[in-house]
């Protein structure tokens, strides 16, 4: 039997994407074999289906960092032919055949049953962008914080990361002041809850080691000078929650915030994140999240549009979330 897939092989300069049918021979070791009906687009998938380097570490592969289907067959004992499953991260698209693919076998250990309240469709709505926007919220949470300290930035607010974290936030009933390089999209920001609108620029210039003290916490998703404009402008004993890089991956500031406030910078990464902390993180998003607002800040593409998805997500062009139809 063969199957439809986005192969990634190896090629003179950087990676090369392209469809492909594989071979069911040819999937990787695990214990579930999943038919893959949704899968999503976020920034990784953008850089592996632009052929960048530094994602992938084994060719072939198949990309898309998330993937949820249904099992056609297991032979762990917490999952059965029919039941309706997850995954994201772990080494999908990275070291393992990812979501980009009409079926996939992975290990049943990364594999979580869709949340009740989700469906396939919804939970790749969410997908790692919006996974890790929860995972972000409850490390502010770990780290003491709550909405009586003082408002929360996000930043790469009209991304995916930046949506989810904005509803999710409003929704625990933070003050949430929203950083966009976008301004045509505030009247969508404050729709997911966005209480104040702030230009990007005022964060990505290098500015003063430390600033006014605007926000008791933050969710960056954007890294380099505007995770230290963040960090510059957190009150006392604040916390900035660091995911992302779309501006770059460089840390251009001081020590001044942490030495002189007190404010800590939680990292967060989404593909390696233990499983206890994932259902915490699943339960949240299935708990707080208004299903209208996810679909407020979502679109749906077919599987044949994915190449013009990662080339839009690179150039900034995406607007929260995009779900790929992988399959019936
Ligand atoms: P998106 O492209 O959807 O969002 C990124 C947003 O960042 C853009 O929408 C834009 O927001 C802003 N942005 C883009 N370029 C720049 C720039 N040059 N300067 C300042 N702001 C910029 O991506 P995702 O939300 O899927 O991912 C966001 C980041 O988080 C990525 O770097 C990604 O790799 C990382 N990530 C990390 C994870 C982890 O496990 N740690 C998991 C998921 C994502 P606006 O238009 O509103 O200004």
């Amino acid at each position: 039997m063969t199957f439809k897939a986005v192969r990634v092989d190896k090629a003179e300069k950087g990676n090369v994407a392209r469809f492909a049918e594989m071979e069911d021979s040819e999937l990787m070791d695990g214990d579930v074999t999943i038919r893959v009906t949704h899968s999503t687009v976020n920034y990784k998938d953008g850089l592996v289906l632009g052929g960048r380097p530094g994602v992938v570490t084994r060719f072939p592969m198949v990309a898309g960092v998330d993937l949820a289907g249904v099992v056609e067959r297991s032979n762990a004992p917490d999952f059965a032919s029919g039941d309706e499953v997850l995954v994201t991260g772990f080494g999908l698209s990275q070291s393992h055949f990812g979501g980009y693919a009409e079926k996939a076998r992975v290990p049943a250990k990364w594999l979580m049953k869709i949340p009740a309240g989700l469906t396939r469709g919804s939970s790749m709505a969410i997908g790692t962008a919006g996974f890790t926007a929860a995972l972000c919220v409850l490390a502010l949470e770990r780290a003491g914080l709550a909405p009586e300290k003082g408002p929360a930035l996000v930043t790469g607010a009209a991304g995916g990361v930046g949506s989810v974290a904005i509803a999710l936030l409003a929704a625990a009933g933070w003050r949430v002041i929203a950083s966009t390089g976008r301004p045509a999209e505030a009247d969508y920001l404050r729709e997911l809850g966005a209480a104040e609108i702030i230009d990007r620029n005022e964060l990505s210039a290098p500015g003063r080691p430390l600033g006014k003290e605007r926000w008791a916490g933050a969710i960056d998703s954007v890294g380099s000078t505007t995770l230290v404009s963040a960090l510059a402008q957190t009150q006392y004993d604040g916390a900035v929650a660091a995911c992302g890089l779309a501006q770059g991956p460089d840390l251009p500031g001081t020590v001044l915030p942490f030495i002189l406030r007190g404010v800590s910078l939680l990292g967060v990464d989404s593909v390696n994140c233990p499983m206890a902390r994932r259902e915490l993180a699943w339960r949240r998003l299935s708990r707080d999240l208004d299903l209208a607002k996810l679909a407020r800040m979502t679109n749906t593409i077919p599987f044949k549009d994915v190449f013009s998805a990662g080339a839009d997500i690179l150039g900034g062009k995406v607007r929260g979330r995009l779900v790929v139809e992988i399959g019936p």
